[in-house]
Protein backbone atom coordinates (compact mmCIF):
# COMPACT_ATOMS: atom_id res chain seq x y z
CA UNK A 1 0.00 0.00 0.00
CA UNK A 2 1.62 3.36 -0.96
CA UNK A 3 1.81 6.46 1.56
CA UNK A 4 2.99 9.29 0.40
CA UNK A 5 4.77 11.55 3.37
CA UNK A 6 5.01 15.91 3.11
CA UNK A 7 8.07 16.53 4.64
CA UNK A 8 11.25 15.26 5.20
CA UNK A 9 11.83 16.34 8.96
CA UNK A 10 12.36 14.47 11.96
CA UNK A 11 8.48 13.91 11.98
CA UNK A 12 8.41 12.90 8.24
CA UNK A 13 11.17 10.80 8.15
CA UNK A 14 10.37 8.95 11.53
CA UNK A 15 6.60 8.36 9.89
CA UNK A 16 8.80 6.98 7.24
CA UNK A 17 10.67 4.55 8.80
CA UNK A 18 8.15 3.52 11.30
CA UNK A 19 5.82 3.00 8.26
CA UNK A 20 8.30 0.67 6.40
CA UNK A 21 8.99 -1.39 9.52
CA UNK A 22 5.19 -2.46 8.64
CA UNK A 23 5.61 -3.43 5.31
CA UNK A 24 4.11 -0.22 3.80
CA UNK A 25 5.73 1.06 0.50
CA UNK A 26 6.59 5.32 1.38
CA UNK A 27 7.60 7.90 -0.13
CA UNK A 28 8.48 11.19 1.22
CA UNK A 29 8.30 14.77 -0.93
CA UNK A 30 10.29 17.20 0.57
CA UNK A 31 10.85 21.00 -1.35
CA UNK A 32 14.46 21.53 0.16
CA UNK A 33 17.22 20.39 -1.17
CA UNK A 34 18.45 18.68 1.71
CA UNK A 35 16.24 16.63 4.78
CA UNK A 36 15.76 17.93 8.71
CA UNK A 37 13.50 20.44 8.70
CA UNK A 38 13.82 23.05 11.40
CA UNK A 39 16.75 20.42 12.74
CA UNK A 40 19.44 20.71 10.49
CA UNK A 41 22.84 22.13 10.23
CA UNK A 42 24.80 23.78 7.26
CA UNK A 43 28.62 23.90 6.46
CA UNK A 44 30.07 27.54 5.38
CA UNK A 45 34.17 27.71 5.24
CA UNK A 46 35.05 24.91 7.61
CA UNK A 47 32.44 25.68 10.05
CA UNK A 48 29.50 23.96 10.78
CA UNK A 49 26.20 25.77 11.56
CA UNK A 50 23.50 24.68 14.20
CA UNK A 51 19.53 25.21 13.23
CA UNK A 52 17.34 23.35 15.45
CA UNK A 53 19.00 21.59 18.70
CA UNK A 54 20.20 23.07 21.97
CA UNK A 55 19.25 19.37 23.48
CA UNK A 56 17.45 16.22 23.23
CA UNK A 57 15.21 14.76 25.61
CA UNK A 58 15.79 11.38 25.78
CA UNK A 59 19.59 11.02 25.37
CA UNK A 60 19.96 8.41 27.95
CA UNK A 61 17.54 6.02 29.13
CA UNK A 62 16.56 7.82 32.60
CA UNK A 63 14.27 9.48 29.96
CA UNK A 64 11.26 7.34 28.36
CA UNK A 65 11.82 9.12 24.88
CA UNK A 66 14.80 7.09 24.65
CA UNK A 67 13.28 3.99 23.69
CA UNK A 68 11.69 6.06 21.17
CA UNK A 69 15.10 7.42 19.52
CA UNK A 70 16.43 3.45 20.23
CA UNK A 71 13.98 2.41 17.38
CA UNK A 72 15.22 4.62 14.57
CA UNK A 73 18.26 5.76 15.37
CA UNK A 74 21.91 4.01 16.71
CA UNK A 75 22.07 5.83 20.02
CA UNK A 76 25.43 4.61 21.37
CA UNK A 77 26.84 6.37 17.70
CA UNK A 78 26.34 10.05 19.62
CA UNK A 79 28.22 11.42 22.20
CA UNK A 80 26.14 13.74 24.22
CA UNK A 81 27.41 16.26 26.71
CA UNK A 82 25.84 17.27 29.90
CA UNK A 83 26.34 20.40 31.02
CA UNK A 84 27.25 22.05 34.24
CA UNK A 85 25.24 24.62 33.84
CA UNK A 86 22.23 24.97 31.69
CA UNK A 87 22.20 28.79 31.58
CA UNK A 88 24.04 32.11 33.41
CA UNK A 89 21.52 34.70 33.51
CA UNK A 90 22.98 37.88 34.83
CA UNK A 91 20.94 40.10 36.52
CA UNK A 92 20.82 44.49 36.05
CA UNK A 93 19.63 45.94 39.59
CA UNK A 94 21.52 43.44 42.40
CA UNK A 95 24.11 41.16 43.17
CA UNK A 96 25.00 38.12 45.04
CA UNK A 97 26.18 37.59 48.88
CA UNK A 98 29.35 37.30 47.35
CA UNK A 99 29.24 40.65 45.08
CA UNK A 100 28.23 38.43 41.52
CA UNK A 101 26.04 39.52 39.35
CA UNK A 102 25.53 36.20 37.41
CA UNK A 103 23.45 33.71 38.54
CA UNK A 104 24.12 30.10 37.59
CA UNK A 105 20.97 27.55 36.79
CA UNK A 106 23.18 24.42 37.63
CA UNK A 107 21.66 20.92 36.20
CA UNK A 108 22.58 18.74 39.40
CA UNK A 109 20.36 19.49 41.50
CA UNK A 110 22.14 18.78 45.26
CA UNK A 111 24.54 21.32 43.60
CA UNK A 112 21.97 23.83 42.50
CA UNK A 113 20.15 23.24 46.27
CA UNK A 114 23.70 24.08 47.46
CA UNK A 115 23.92 26.88 46.06
CA UNK A 116 20.40 28.66 45.99
CA UNK A 117 21.06 28.31 49.91
CA UNK A 118 24.26 29.40 49.83
CA UNK A 119 23.07 32.72 47.97
CA UNK A 120 19.49 32.91 49.59
CA UNK A 121 20.09 31.44 53.12
CA UNK A 122 16.87 32.92 54.11
CA UNK A 123 14.90 31.66 51.26
CA UNK A 124 15.72 27.97 52.53
CA UNK A 125 11.72 27.47 52.88
CA UNK A 126 10.74 27.86 49.30
CA UNK A 127 14.24 26.77 47.68
CA UNK A 128 13.88 23.18 49.11
CA UNK A 129 10.24 22.75 48.22
CA UNK A 130 11.47 23.70 44.88
CA UNK A 131 14.20 21.41 44.62
CA UNK A 132 11.87 18.72 46.20
CA UNK A 133 8.89 19.29 43.19
CA UNK A 134 12.09 18.34 40.94
CA UNK A 135 12.73 15.42 42.81
CA UNK A 136 8.93 14.22 43.16
CA UNK A 137 8.70 14.58 39.49
CA UNK A 138 11.96 12.37 39.06
CA UNK A 139 9.95 9.55 40.63
CA UNK A 140 7.40 9.65 37.68
CA UNK A 141 7.32 8.04 34.59
CA UNK A 142 7.08 11.35 32.01
CA UNK A 143 5.95 10.96 29.64
CA UNK A 144 3.81 8.48 31.09
CA UNK A 145 2.83 5.39 28.52
CA UNK A 146 5.29 6.72 25.66
CA UNK A 147 4.28 4.09 22.91
CA UNK A 148 0.59 3.56 23.67
CA UNK A 149 -1.56 5.87 21.41
CA UNK A 150 -4.71 6.73 23.52
CA UNK A 151 -7.16 6.71 20.80
CA UNK A 152 -6.40 2.84 20.39
CA UNK A 153 -6.36 1.73 24.35
CA UNK A 154 -9.71 -0.50 24.92
CA UNK A 155 -11.42 0.15 27.90
CA UNK A 156 -9.32 -2.39 30.43
CA UNK A 157 -6.21 -1.01 29.15
CA UNK A 158 -7.44 2.90 30.07
CA UNK A 159 -8.05 1.43 33.47
CA UNK A 160 -4.63 1.06 33.88
CA UNK A 161 -3.80 4.90 33.99
CA UNK A 162 -5.21 5.18 36.96
CA UNK A 163 -1.76 4.58 38.67
CA UNK A 164 -1.00 7.60 36.81
CA UNK A 165 -3.27 9.49 39.04
CA UNK A 166 -0.76 10.58 41.04
CA UNK A 167 1.54 12.29 38.60
CA UNK A 168 -1.61 13.65 37.31
CA UNK A 169 -2.78 15.43 40.84
CA UNK A 170 0.83 16.34 41.49
CA UNK A 171 1.15 18.02 37.92
CA UNK A 172 -2.13 19.96 38.87
CA UNK A 173 -0.86 20.98 41.78
CA UNK A 174 2.30 22.60 40.59
CA UNK A 175 0.47 23.86 37.08
CA UNK A 176 0.07 27.18 38.33
CA UNK A 177 3.35 28.21 40.08
CA UNK A 178 5.07 30.78 37.45
CA UNK A 179 8.75 32.29 37.55
CA UNK A 180 6.90 35.81 38.72
CA UNK A 181 4.52 34.13 41.70
CA UNK A 182 7.51 31.74 42.59
CA UNK A 183 9.94 35.21 42.67
CA UNK A 184 6.95 36.79 45.17
CA UNK A 185 7.69 34.41 47.62
CA UNK A 186 11.66 34.95 47.74
CA UNK A 187 13.00 37.43 50.13
CA UNK A 188 16.96 37.43 48.38
CA UNK A 189 16.81 40.47 46.10
CA UNK A 190 19.26 38.88 43.54
CA UNK A 191 17.58 35.41 43.34
CA UNK A 192 14.12 37.18 43.00
CA UNK A 193 15.45 39.26 40.01
CA UNK A 194 16.96 36.06 38.14
CA UNK A 195 13.88 34.17 38.68
CA UNK A 196 12.09 36.79 36.90
CA UNK A 197 14.37 37.02 34.47
CA UNK A 198 14.24 33.39 34.16
CA UNK A 199 12.51 33.33 30.85
CA UNK A 200 13.80 36.41 29.05
CA UNK A 201 10.84 38.83 31.05
CA UNK A 202 8.24 37.22 30.49
CA UNK A 203 6.06 35.43 33.07
CA UNK A 204 5.59 31.22 32.69
CA UNK A 205 4.76 28.16 34.16
CA UNK A 206 7.57 27.28 36.32
CA UNK A 207 7.43 23.83 34.74
CA UNK A 208 8.52 25.04 31.67
CA UNK A 209 12.45 25.09 33.31
CA UNK A 210 11.54 22.70 36.56
CA UNK A 211 10.73 19.73 34.29
CA UNK A 212 13.83 19.64 31.69
CA UNK A 213 16.04 20.40 35.02
CA UNK A 214 14.57 17.36 37.20
CA UNK A 215 15.76 15.73 33.66
CA UNK A 216 18.87 17.24 32.89
CA UNK A 217 19.94 16.17 36.67
CA UNK A 218 19.51 12.57 35.36
CA UNK A 219 21.48 12.98 32.07
CA UNK A 220 17.96 12.99 29.83
CA UNK A 221 18.40 15.83 27.94
CA UNK A 222 22.23 15.84 26.48
CA UNK A 223 23.20 17.86 23.53
CA UNK A 224 24.17 15.73 20.89
CA UNK A 225 28.19 16.19 19.83
CA UNK A 226 27.65 16.57 15.92
CA UNK A 227 24.46 19.15 16.42
CA UNK A 228 21.43 18.25 14.73
CA UNK A 229 22.51 16.79 11.03
CA UNK A 230 23.91 13.81 13.41
CA UNK A 231 20.29 12.96 14.78
CA UNK A 232 18.36 13.99 11.34
CA UNK A 233 21.11 11.75 9.16
CA UNK A 234 21.21 9.14 11.11
CA UNK A 235 17.38 9.27 11.04
CA UNK A 236 17.04 9.37 6.90
CA UNK A 237 19.83 6.73 6.57
CA UNK A 238 17.71 4.21 8.53
CA UNK A 239 14.60 5.54 6.38
CA UNK A 240 16.83 4.71 3.43
CA UNK A 241 17.75 1.36 4.76
CA UNK A 242 14.84 0.72 5.23
CA UNK A 243 13.42 0.75 1.39
CA UNK A 244 12.15 4.23 1.67
CA UNK A 245 12.32 6.54 -1.06
CA UNK A 246 12.49 10.45 -0.71
CA UNK A 247 12.31 12.82 -3.24
CA UNK A 248 14.30 16.11 -2.42
CA UNK A 249 13.27 19.80 -4.30
CA UNK A 250 9.86 18.20 -4.89
CA UNK A 251 7.13 21.08 -3.38
CA UNK A 252 3.59 19.86 -2.72
CA UNK A 253 1.17 22.42 -3.34
CA UNK A 254 -2.35 20.57 -3.22
CA UNK A 255 -3.15 16.82 -1.38
CA UNK A 256 -6.02 15.38 -4.01
CA UNK A 257 -9.32 14.85 -2.74
CA UNK A 258 -11.70 12.42 -3.91
CA UNK A 259 -15.01 11.64 -2.35
CA UNK A 260 -13.89 13.23 0.92
CA UNK A 261 -10.63 10.74 0.47
CA UNK A 262 -7.12 12.01 0.43
CA UNK A 263 -5.86 10.02 -2.60
CA UNK A 264 -2.79 11.67 -3.70
CA UNK A 265 -0.36 14.51 -3.46
CA UNK A 266 -0.12 17.50 -6.62
CA UNK A 267 3.28 18.74 -6.87
CA UNK A 268 4.27 22.72 -7.90
CA UNK A 269 5.46 21.56 -11.29
CA UNK A 270 2.01 19.75 -12.20
CA UNK A 271 3.07 16.32 -11.59
CA UNK A 272 0.22 14.01 -9.39
CA UNK A 273 1.20 11.41 -7.23
CA UNK A 274 -1.22 8.98 -6.33
CA UNK A 275 -1.18 6.94 -2.71
CA UNK A 276 -3.81 5.41 -0.66
CA UNK A 277 -3.30 7.23 2.21
CA UNK A 278 -1.40 10.78 2.90
CA UNK A 279 0.31 12.06 5.76
CA UNK A 280 1.67 15.73 5.72
CA UNK A 281 4.10 15.81 8.22
CA UNK A 282 4.77 19.75 7.00
CA UNK A 283 3.32 23.25 8.76
CA UNK A 284 0.01 22.93 10.00
CA UNK A 285 -1.32 26.14 8.34
CA UNK A 286 -0.23 24.88 4.90
CA UNK A 287 -1.76 21.35 5.55
CA UNK A 288 -5.30 22.94 6.60
CA UNK A 289 -5.59 25.87 4.32
CA UNK A 290 -3.31 25.75 1.24
CA UNK A 291 -2.80 21.90 0.77
CA UNK A 292 -6.85 21.24 1.52
CA UNK A 293 -8.00 24.65 1.12
CA UNK A 294 -9.74 25.15 4.38
CA UNK A 295 -12.27 22.31 3.50
CA UNK A 296 -11.67 20.01 6.35
CA UNK A 297 -12.14 22.18 9.39
CA UNK A 298 -14.15 22.66 12.32
CA UNK A 299 -14.79 24.86 15.11
CA UNK A 300 -11.39 24.16 17.24
CA UNK A 301 -9.59 24.24 13.62
CA UNK A 302 -11.18 27.84 13.20
CA UNK A 303 -10.13 29.02 16.80
CA UNK A 304 -6.40 27.82 16.36
CA UNK A 305 -6.53 29.08 12.64
CA UNK A 306 -7.30 32.14 14.52
CA UNK A 307 -5.07 32.11 17.29
CA UNK A 308 -7.69 32.27 19.67
CA UNK A 309 -7.23 28.70 21.39
CA UNK A 310 -2.83 29.42 21.11
CA UNK A 311 -0.50 31.44 19.66
CA UNK A 312 1.91 30.63 17.59
CA UNK A 313 5.50 29.68 19.22
CA UNK A 314 8.23 32.23 18.31
CA UNK A 315 10.52 32.43 15.86
CA UNK A 316 14.17 33.55 15.60
CA UNK A 317 16.44 36.37 14.35
CA UNK A 318 19.75 34.17 14.48
CA UNK A 319 23.38 35.91 13.68
CA UNK A 320 26.02 33.23 13.74
CA UNK A 321 29.81 33.18 14.29
CA UNK A 322 32.43 31.60 12.71
CA UNK A 323 35.46 32.55 15.40
CA UNK A 324 39.35 32.09 15.37
CA UNK A 325 39.00 31.82 18.86
CA UNK A 326 37.56 29.27 21.94
CA UNK A 327 36.23 31.64 24.25
CA UNK A 328 36.72 29.73 26.93
CA UNK A 329 36.51 31.68 29.72
CA UNK A 330 33.14 32.65 29.16
CA UNK A 331 29.76 30.61 29.97
CA UNK A 332 28.85 28.01 26.94
CA UNK A 333 24.82 29.99 27.43
CA UNK A 334 24.84 33.27 28.79
CA UNK A 335 22.03 36.37 28.95
CA UNK A 336 22.89 39.25 29.58
CA UNK A 337 20.74 43.09 30.46
CA UNK A 338 21.62 45.95 27.88
CA UNK A 339 22.39 49.26 28.50
CA UNK A 340 19.78 50.53 26.40
CA UNK A 341 16.75 48.95 24.95
CA UNK A 342 17.48 47.12 21.49
CA UNK A 343 14.40 47.94 19.40
CA UNK A 344 14.14 45.63 15.90
CA UNK A 345 13.18 46.70 12.49
CA UNK A 346 10.15 44.29 13.68
CA UNK A 347 9.22 46.31 16.34
CA UNK A 348 10.13 43.90 19.09
CA UNK A 349 12.11 45.24 21.98
CA UNK A 350 14.72 44.05 23.83
CA UNK A 351 16.51 44.39 27.08
CA UNK A 352 18.45 41.42 27.04
CA UNK A 353 20.57 39.54 24.43
CA UNK A 354 21.66 35.39 24.62
CA UNK A 355 25.15 34.19 23.68
CA UNK A 356 25.55 30.60 23.12
CA UNK A 357 29.13 29.96 22.75
CA UNK A 358 29.64 26.31 21.04
CA UNK A 359 33.09 25.84 21.71
CA UNK A 360 31.92 22.27 23.46
CA UNK A 361 31.13 20.58 20.22
CA UNK A 362 34.75 20.20 18.44
CA UNK A 363 32.87 18.97 15.01
CA UNK A 364 31.27 22.26 14.46
CA UNK A 365 34.98 24.67 13.88
CA UNK A 366 38.30 23.98 13.12
CA UNK A 367 40.86 23.07 16.11
CA UNK A 368 40.97 26.52 18.45
CA UNK A 369 38.14 28.25 16.57
CA UNK A 370 34.58 27.79 17.33
CA UNK A 371 30.71 29.04 16.56
CA UNK A 372 28.88 31.51 18.42
CA UNK A 373 25.28 32.48 18.33
CA UNK A 374 23.12 35.50 18.59
CA UNK A 375 19.63 35.29 18.72
CA UNK A 376 16.68 36.79 19.44
CA UNK A 377 12.84 35.62 19.24
CA UNK A 378 10.14 36.96 17.89
CA UNK A 379 6.50 37.32 17.49
CA UNK A 380 6.25 39.27 14.62
CA UNK A 381 7.97 37.13 12.48
CA UNK A 382 5.31 37.83 8.90
CA UNK A 383 7.45 41.68 9.74
CA UNK A 384 10.48 39.83 8.17
CA UNK A 385 8.58 37.42 5.96
CA UNK A 386 6.63 40.41 3.93
CA UNK A 387 9.85 42.83 3.44
CA UNK A 388 11.68 39.51 1.89
CA UNK A 389 8.91 38.98 -0.17
CA UNK A 390 7.81 42.79 -1.48
CA UNK A 391 11.34 44.76 -0.92
CA UNK A 392 14.47 42.43 -1.03
CA UNK A 393 17.10 45.24 -1.31
CA UNK A 394 14.93 46.65 2.21
CA UNK A 395 14.86 43.42 3.49
CA UNK A 396 18.31 42.49 3.08
CA UNK A 397 19.51 46.07 4.42
CA UNK A 398 17.64 45.83 7.44
CA UNK A 399 18.88 42.27 8.00
CA UNK A 400 22.76 43.46 7.45
CA UNK A 401 21.89 46.66 9.76
CA UNK A 402 20.38 44.50 12.71
CA UNK A 403 22.73 41.77 13.06
CA UNK A 404 25.86 44.32 12.88
CA UNK A 405 23.76 45.79 16.06
CA UNK A 406 23.93 42.36 17.85
CA UNK A 407 27.55 41.78 16.92
CA UNK A 408 28.65 44.83 18.19
CA UNK A 409 26.53 44.50 21.42
CA UNK A 410 27.70 41.06 22.16
CA UNK A 411 31.50 42.57 20.74
CA UNK A 412 31.37 45.06 23.93
CA UNK A 413 30.36 41.99 26.21
CA UNK A 414 32.87 39.35 25.35
CA UNK A 415 34.96 41.81 24.57
CA UNK A 416 37.90 40.83 20.82
CA UNK A 417 35.46 39.18 19.61
CA UNK A 418 34.84 41.50 16.20
CA UNK A 419 38.28 40.93 15.44
CA UNK A 420 38.23 37.34 15.74
CA UNK A 421 34.85 37.28 12.90
CA UNK A 422 35.61 34.77 10.12
CA UNK A 423 31.96 33.81 8.78
CA UNK A 424 28.84 35.58 9.49
CA UNK A 425 25.26 33.65 9.14
CA UNK A 426 22.64 35.31 9.22
CA UNK A 427 19.12 33.61 9.30
CA UNK A 428 15.86 35.84 9.97
CA UNK A 429 12.78 34.76 10.60
CA UNK A 430 12.21 34.50 6.84
CA UNK A 431 15.07 32.18 6.32
CA UNK A 432 13.18 29.78 8.78
CA UNK A 433 9.79 30.23 6.78
CA UNK A 434 11.61 30.05 3.36
CA UNK A 435 13.36 27.05 3.79
CA UNK A 436 10.79 25.04 6.12
CA UNK A 437 7.36 26.08 5.53
CA UNK A 438 6.80 26.85 9.25
CA UNK A 439 3.74 29.43 9.28
CA UNK A 440 5.01 32.71 10.79
CA UNK A 441 8.60 30.90 10.93
CA UNK A 442 7.23 29.29 14.32
CA UNK A 443 10.41 27.27 15.38
CA UNK A 444 8.43 25.07 17.47
CA UNK A 445 4.72 24.88 16.11
CA UNK A 446 2.23 26.25 19.04
CA UNK A 447 3.15 28.26 22.44
CA UNK A 448 2.18 26.02 25.13
CA UNK A 449 -1.12 27.83 26.87
CA UNK A 450 -1.25 29.01 30.74
CA UNK A 451 -1.90 25.04 31.03
CA UNK A 452 0.67 23.70 30.36
CA UNK A 453 -0.71 20.08 30.97
CA UNK A 454 -4.41 20.30 28.87
CA UNK A 455 -5.20 17.93 26.31
CA UNK A 456 -4.07 19.31 22.81
CA UNK A 457 -6.68 20.55 20.63
CA UNK A 458 -4.50 19.56 17.88
CA UNK A 459 -5.94 16.40 16.07
CA UNK A 460 -4.02 14.28 13.40
CA UNK A 461 -7.22 13.37 11.59
CA UNK A 462 -9.48 15.92 9.95
CA UNK A 463 -13.29 15.91 9.83
CA UNK A 464 -14.75 14.29 6.96
CA UNK A 465 -11.47 13.71 5.03
CA UNK A 466 -10.40 9.71 5.31
CA UNK A 467 -7.18 8.47 4.47
CA UNK A 468 -5.33 11.43 5.42
CA UNK A 469 -3.29 12.14 9.02
CA UNK A 470 -1.04 14.68 10.15
CA UNK A 471 1.89 14.65 12.13
CA UNK A 472 4.81 16.62 13.23
CA UNK A 473 5.46 19.62 15.88
CA UNK A 474 2.45 20.92 15.22
CA UNK A 475 0.33 18.53 17.03
CA UNK A 476 0.97 19.32 20.76
CA UNK A 477 1.64 22.99 21.87
CA UNK A 478 5.26 23.51 22.96
CA UNK A 479 6.89 21.62 19.36
CA UNK A 480 10.22 20.34 19.55
CA UNK A 481 11.78 16.94 18.78
CA UNK A 482 9.75 14.44 21.31
CA UNK A 483 6.96 16.10 19.38
CA UNK A 484 7.71 15.31 15.93
CA UNK A 485 9.01 11.71 16.46
CA UNK A 486 5.79 10.62 19.06
CA UNK A 487 3.49 12.11 16.77
CA UNK A 488 4.96 10.37 13.77
CA UNK A 489 4.83 6.73 15.84
CA UNK A 490 1.24 7.24 16.97
CA UNK A 491 0.38 8.13 13.49
CA UNK A 492 1.61 4.80 12.14
CA UNK A 493 -0.04 2.94 14.89
CA UNK A 494 -2.87 4.53 14.10
CA UNK A 495 -2.74 3.79 10.49
CA UNK A 496 -1.37 0.00 11.07
CA UNK A 497 -4.62 0.18 13.30
CA UNK A 498 -6.27 1.13 10.77
CA UNK A 499 -5.11 -1.07 7.85
CA UNK A 500 -5.43 -4.12 10.54
CA UNK A 501 -1.11 -5.09 10.27
CA UNK A 502 0.34 -5.71 14.44
CA UNK A 503 2.43 -2.87 14.34
CA UNK A 504 6.06 -3.96 14.91
CA UNK A 505 9.81 -2.32 15.47
CA UNK A 506 12.66 -3.78 13.37
CA UNK A 507 16.31 -3.34 14.94
CA UNK A 508 18.12 -0.27 13.30
CA UNK A 509 21.30 -0.74 12.28
CA UNK A 510 24.41 0.29 14.20
CA UNK A 511 26.09 3.14 12.83
CA UNK A 512 29.49 3.10 11.33
C1 LIG B 1 16.95 27.61 16.70
C2 LIG B 1 16.16 26.40 17.10
C3 LIG B 1 16.46 25.71 18.27
C4 LIG B 1 15.73 24.58 18.64
N1 LIG B 1 16.11 23.87 19.75
C5 LIG B 1 15.47 22.70 20.03
C6 LIG B 1 15.96 21.87 21.08
O1 LIG B 1 16.97 22.17 21.71
N2 LIG B 1 15.26 20.72 21.36
C7 LIG B 1 14.14 20.35 20.66
O2 LIG B 1 13.54 19.30 20.96
N3 LIG B 1 13.68 21.12 19.65
C8 LIG B 1 14.32 22.28 19.31
N4 LIG B 1 13.88 23.04 18.26
C9 LIG B 1 12.63 22.69 17.59
C10 LIG B 1 12.77 21.50 16.63
O3 LIG B 1 13.88 21.70 15.77
C11 LIG B 1 11.47 21.39 15.81
O4 LIG B 1 10.35 21.41 16.68
C12 LIG B 1 11.43 20.08 15.01
O5 LIG B 1 12.60 19.93 14.25
C13 LIG B 1 10.18 20.05 14.11
O6 LIG B 1 10.19 18.88 13.31
P1 LIG B 1 9.00 18.57 12.30
O7 LIG B 1 9.42 17.41 11.47
O8 LIG B 1 7.72 18.45 13.05
O9 LIG B 1 8.81 19.87 11.40
P2 LIG B 1 9.85 20.63 10.37
O10 LIG B 1 11.23 20.54 10.88
O11 LIG B 1 9.24 21.95 10.16
O12 LIG B 1 9.74 19.75 9.06
C14 LIG B 1 8.76 19.95 8.07
C15 LIG B 1 9.36 19.62 6.71
O13 LIG B 1 8.33 19.72 5.73
C16 LIG B 1 8.84 20.35 4.58
N5 LIG B 1 7.74 20.97 3.85
C17 LIG B 1 6.96 21.99 4.27
N6 LIG B 1 6.05 22.30 3.32
C18 LIG B 1 6.26 21.44 2.29
C19 LIG B 1 5.64 21.27 1.01
N7 LIG B 1 4.65 22.05 0.61
N8 LIG B 1 6.11 20.29 0.20
C20 LIG B 1 7.14 19.49 0.59
N9 LIG B 1 7.77 19.64 1.78
C21 LIG B 1 7.32 20.59 2.62
C22 LIG B 1 9.81 21.38 5.14
O14 LIG B 1 10.73 21.82 4.17
C23 LIG B 1 10.44 20.60 6.29
O15 LIG B 1 11.58 19.88 5.86
C24 LIG B 1 14.63 24.16 17.85
C25 LIG B 1 14.33 24.84 16.66
C26 LIG B 1 15.11 25.93 16.27
C27 LIG B 1 14.85 26.58 14.94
Amino acid sequence: MKINIIGAGVAGLSAGCYLQMNGFETEIFERHSTFGGLCTSWHRNGYTFESGLQWLLGSTASNPFYELWSELIDMNSIRFINHEVRMDIEVKNTADIFGEKVFHLYTNLDRLERYLLDIAPGDAVPVRKLIRSMRKMQTFEIPPKIKAVPQLLPWYQKISYIKYLPLLLFLNKIKGETNVTFAKKIKNPFLKEALMLLFDGEELPLMIITLPLAFNDMNGTGYPVGGSIGITGNLERTYLELGGKIRYQAEVEKIVVQDNHATGILLNTGELIPSAICISAADWNFTLFKALEGKYVNKTIMELHNQEKLKVYYSVFMVSLGVAGTFEHHPHFLRFPLSQKLVSPDGTQYERMEIHINNYDPTLAPEGKTVISISYYTQNADYWINLRQTDQRSYQDEKQTFSQLMIDLADARLGGLKEKIEMVDIATPATYHRYTNNWKGSVQGWLPGKNIIAQSPVSSELPGLKDFYFTGHWTIPGGGLPVAIKSARDVAQLICHNTRIPFKILPVSPAF
